[in-house]
């Protein structure tokens, strides 16, 4: 099965597999066609913002565990910056 490569009409797997590396390009998740569509993402973006900057705040000290986690608190710091 070829499913299309368009951005819009990714499913959430495919969207969650991309979300590190959209994370590391430092583009607006947020304005992302399929978190514009999908309740579901926009949740999981917010749980994961919410998560690392708690971990941030509790552990400042201890490294986020995979670059997943290094590339959301990136992403919280340059947010947080502007
Ligand atoms: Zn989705």
């Amino acid at each position: 099965m070829t499913a299309p490569r368009d951005r819009e009409t990714m499913s959430c797997e495919e969207f969650q597999a991309l979300l590190p590396e959209l994370i590391g390009t430092g583009e607006d998740i947020n304005l992302h066609p399929h978190i514009q569509t999908c309740e579901l993402c926009r949740a999981l973006l917010a749980d994961l913002e919410t998560i690392a900057e708690a971990a941030r705040q509790l552990f400042p000290t201890v490294e986020p565990p995979d670059d997943l986690w290094d590339s959301i608190e990136t992403a919280i710091k340059e947010e947080s910056s502007k």
